[in-house]
């Protein structure tokens, strides 16, 4: 049993050269970072690493060793970790601030979830909301409870992912709490960014006849949830199958390892575009397009032939018999950005081959549709499935 947990824990070492994430006790999957790569067995028992007990370090032991390597990158980060606040500088732009907190269990599932991932992905799900505001995100704070089933090497895993995603989105790391927890693991991530005045877009102001739009493609890193979660239960009941996720390495990476969309606010500043309204796609498409049309109070006309389904997901999908057009409006963990736009925008928004036009604002009394391939009409409901059933 003590050889299972240990392994549980000890997902994705192997660091510099990709690493391995064991799906189950007696199997390990070799992953690259970037992508979910070619799958590989390997012996449990080749796997070795040290355990110290974050006990040993004490609280202030392990925030010092969790951040002693910072060095902050931003300006507006005028004090950092190591004071009793952090205190940044925006110099004259707005502030935005949002938080989120993920619970093991709940959010997400250590059992096929590599810790460097995880942390990688608790930075990114909230840099996500700060750029679904037309915002630069520029510090974050980390804090975490953890009980003692985590060594001092599965925390820094998960650390290495966090400060991974600090470095590539130019975010500094300016504060946090460490807590021991009963059970499970908690994260709860503070994200705050800046935005020139009155750029920042909010979800209540889509106009009628704007552009709906929506960036990169959608429903993959569910299908890529529903593969993991089909292999946890395949190995349950019987640990001596091998997981078999081969070939699935697009899906399964859209989960594991999204990424937020800073290119598009850096499109949006370059072309001179700003956005009507705007939030980012975290909870399915369907549910996103109707925070937007309530809370800008109009309607919208959605073409299935619009959405932008990647092929890998198709296929996937194809795989559990499930349509793929579902999984784009009801998928979720995209963190996509979904936006509108005035049309006279149109000639521009085109020069971007990653934002797709899927339908249209139209008036409040018309509701909020979507046209099938078919040419039927829908309404869009927050479970997309129910339309299609
Ligand atoms: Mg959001």
């Amino acid at each position: 049993m003590r050889y299972t947990r240990y392994l549980r824990i000890k997902i994705g070492s192997l660091w510099t050269s990709g690493f391995k994430c064991i799906l189950a006790g007696e199997i390990l999957k070799y992953f690259t970072w970037a992508q979910i790569c070619s799958v590989y067995i390997v012996e449990a028992k080749n796997v070795f690493m040290d355990r110290t007990e974050i006990a040993d370090l004490g609280e202030f032991g392990l925030i010092n060793h969790l951040t002693q390597n910072i060095e902050l990158q931003n300006a507006s980060s005028v004090v950092g970790v190591g004071d009793d606040a952090a205190v940044i500088d925006h110099f004259g732009k707005q502030t935005v601030v949002t938080t989120d907190l993920l619970l093991e269990g709940v959010h997400f599932d250590l059992t096929y979830t590599p810790l460097k991932h995880l942390g990688y992905k608790s930075i990114i799900v909230n840099l996500s909301d700060v750029y679904a505001m037309n915002a630069i995100p520029t510090q974050v704070t980390v804090s975490i409870g953890i009980s003692n089933r985590f060594s001092l090497e599965a925390v820094d895993e998960f650390y290495e992912g966090v400060f991974a995603a600090c470095d590539k989105y130019g975010v500094d790391l300016v504060g946090g709490d460490t807590s021991s927890s009963q059970k499970g693991f908690i994260i709860s991530i503070t994200a705050i960014g800046e935005v020139a005045t009155d750029k920042f877009v909010r979800r209540s102001t889509a106009q009628n006849g704007d552009l709906l739009c929506c960036t990169g493609d959608l429903g993959a890193a569910y299908v890529g949830l529903l593969f993991l979660e089909r292999e946890k239960r395949i190995y349950i009941e019987n640990p001596q199958i091998q997981p078999d996720l081969e070939g699935e390495q697009y899906v399964i990476g859209r989960l594991l390892k999204p990424e937020a969309r800073k290119d598009i606010i850096a499109f949006f500043e370059e072309a001179k575009l700003v956005p009507t309204s705007m939030m980012d796609i975290s909870d399915g498409l369907s549910s996103e397009i109707l925070h937007i049309c309530r809370q800008s109070e109009v309607g919208c006309t959605v073409y299935e032939e619009k959405l932008p389904i990647h092929e890998e997901m198709k296929r996937a999908a194809f795989k559990f018999e499930i349509d793929p057009t579902a999984c784009a409006l009801s998928g979720g963990e995209d963190y996509e950005l979904l936006f509108t736009i005035a049309q006279g925008d149109y000639d521009k928004l085109v020069l971007n081959e990653q934002i797709s036009v899927i339908g249209h604002i139209i008036d409040p009394v018309e509701g909020a549709h979507i046209i099938t391939k078919g040419g039927n009409k829908h309404a869009i409901t927050a479970q997309g499935w129910n339309a299609f059933k």
